[in-house]
């Protein structure tokens, strides 16, 4: 299948590669607005290209790169490793999901954003109409470093099967990560329609000024609102995945082991480093000691370190096991009671601390008895730290899960009354008898509500969301009475009154 594609653009350059090692200092030296200038112009050359070869041409391509994705799984889950300490278990599961929204979005972008006829009402019969999703243009993706595979595709993958060009910044702590992604494209595809640019919170700026025709930024909420600052100086839209505070529930009737062990993982895992983390239990006043006891047995089984067995790495960002510390310790300090860990000590955790600082291995913590208002209860911890709280009972539970400014994801335990429980909680995504279920469904859109932000990567909205809807309107046949003209008379008005008021007004039986 290699003529559809022989006009292809060429690759003229790479911008913003990384030196060896992938120190930052290796990129800090480029002009960040030139950089990315070069970028979006290329980006913006190749989506001609990219969109004309149609939806066959491009499920062809991405078939290809999910190919080179997957063949390479284990050399990219080792830069993975290397660049946020995660166990290996952990990057392979996030690659593996990748490439099953890539598949997805692939074959399923003509269903979605392809032409299709809509109907037509009485008064407009005389209109054949069609509506189609057409390709932004060039999309700017600005990612995280917890799960640089997985997230940062969330928007990539879809973008590109939607007809768009993607220029990518990586977090500044796993570039070596995002280049892989574009290099394993750069093979499969051989044309530039997905491009680094390398560099700190200054190239993620440019790239919001730069023009491109949508920003997916995934990150903090804090970040998210000076991305959504700079990106209105331009007027350019914004999606935006930011972070949470997700609650467990467990309702009376819930498998109690089950539900501490999602607790468990779902908290625990990637050391808590999750943005659909766990990082509140709201158990049944029922079941509440059996939850912590289960909890606590789980929990202390888990072990943070830097070998191969270990099942948490470190933690990526230095400055976070201050933050962690910070919201533990005040906890405690305000009568909490830590029945697995304890605080951790931040001693010699600078700025410049690398990943196998031992400072950096935090153990996991179980708190109970949390005091009301306690920032823990409502601010992103992001560390290996679960609180488990007593619920009166399920509506209490509900409140409590909604008391908080962010509303990504969440999951509810209970064997009678899951789903209900789940559409009640104020968030994006709820699992029910699981944990993070959603995230591996590529039917299912991903997002947020509230502080954790709006938009949604993944599922037929995702494919939406870099594209714009492109309605046509075409005449069949003259109308016997058309109102979009300067001709019509007092007749032709009283006559669209009869027929409007005859549809929808009030019945005469019904007066
Ligand atoms: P962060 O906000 O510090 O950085 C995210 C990205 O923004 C990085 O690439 C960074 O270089 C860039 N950036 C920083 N300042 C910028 C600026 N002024 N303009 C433009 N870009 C800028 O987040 P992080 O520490 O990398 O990631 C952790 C956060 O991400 C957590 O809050 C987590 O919950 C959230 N997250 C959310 C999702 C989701 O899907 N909702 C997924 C993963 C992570």
């Amino acid at each position: 299948m290699t003529t559809p594609y022989a006009e292809r653009p060429a690759l003229s350059h790479r911008t913003g590669a990384v030196g060896e090692g992938g120190e930052p200092s290796a990129y800090r030296a480029v002009d960040p607005t030139e950089l990315v200038t070069r970028a979006v112009g290329l980006a913006r050359e190749t989506q001609r290209w990219w969109a004309s070869i149609g939806f066959a041409g491009r499920r062809h391509l991405l078939d290809r790169w999910r190919q080179e994705l997957t063949d390479g799984m284990e050399d990219l889950a080792a830069v993975v490793r290397e660049e946020t300490g995660k166990p290996h278990g952990d990057a392979m599961l996030e690659i593996g999901l990748a490439v099953e929204h890539l598949a997805w979005a692939a074959r399923k972008a003509p269903k979605v954003l392809g032409r299709r006829r809509v109907g037509s009402t009485l008064l407009a019969a005389h209109l054949a109409a069609t509506v189609e999703y057409l390709p932004q243009g060039v999309i700017g993706v600005i990612g995280p470093w917890n799960y640089p595979v997985f997230t940062p595709m969330g928007s990539i993958g879809y973008a590109l099967a939607g007809g768009n060009t993607v220029v990518f910044k990586p977090s500044e702590l796993t570039p070596r990560t995002g280049q892989w992604l574009a290099d394993s494209f750069e093979r499969a595809v051989g044309s530039p329609c997905l491009q680094v640019v390398q560099g700190e919170a200054q190239v993620g700026e440019a790239l919001c000024r730069s023009g491109v025709d949508k920003l997916g930024f995934t990150g903090s909420s804090a970040t998210a609102k000076k991305v959504m600052a700079t990106c209105a100086e331009t007027l350019t839209p914004v999606l935006i995945e930011g972070g949470g505070k997700d609650a467990l529930i467990v309702d009376e009737d819930a498998d109690v082991e089950a539900a501490a062990q999602a607790a468990v993982w779902g908290g625990l895992s990637n050391a808590g480093q999750t943005c659909i983390g766990v990082e509140r239990v709201l158990a049944h006043t029922a079941v509440y000691d059996e939850v912590v006891a289960a909890i606590v047995r789980q929990a202390s089984a888990v072990r943070a370190g830097l070998d191969d067995s270990a099942d948490l790495g470190p933690i990526t960002l230095p400055k976070q096991v201050r933050i962690i510390h910070d919201q533990v310790a005040e906890a405690v300090a305000d009568g909490a009671r830590a029945v697995v860990g304890a605080p951790a000590s931040t001693d010699g955790v600078g700025p410049d601390s690398a990943l196998t600082d031992p400072a950096r291995l935090l153990q996991p913590v179980v708190l109970v008895d949390i005091p009301e208002g306690a920032r823990i209860q409502t601010e992103e911890t992001f560390g290996p730290v679960i609180t488990v709280e007593r619920v009166a009972d399920m509506d209490a539970a509900v409140a409590a899960a909604n008391a908080v400014d962010y509303g990504l994801g969440g999951a509810v335990f209970s064997r009678r009354n899951g789903p209900e429980i789940a559409r009640r909680v104020r968030s994006g995504m709820t699992s029910v008898n699981n944990v993070i279920g959603f995230a591996g469904l590529p039917e299912l859109p991903f997002g947020g509500v509230g502080g954790s932000g709006f938009g949604r990567i993944h599922g037929a909205d995702g494919l939406r969301e870099f594209c714009y809807a492109k309605s046509v309107a075409r005449q069949r046949f003259t109308p016997p009475v058309s109102m979009t003209n300067f001709q019509r008379r007092a007749r032709v008005d009283g006559i669209f009154a009869s027929a409007v008021t005859l549809l929808h007004g009030t019945r005469p039986w019904q007066r």
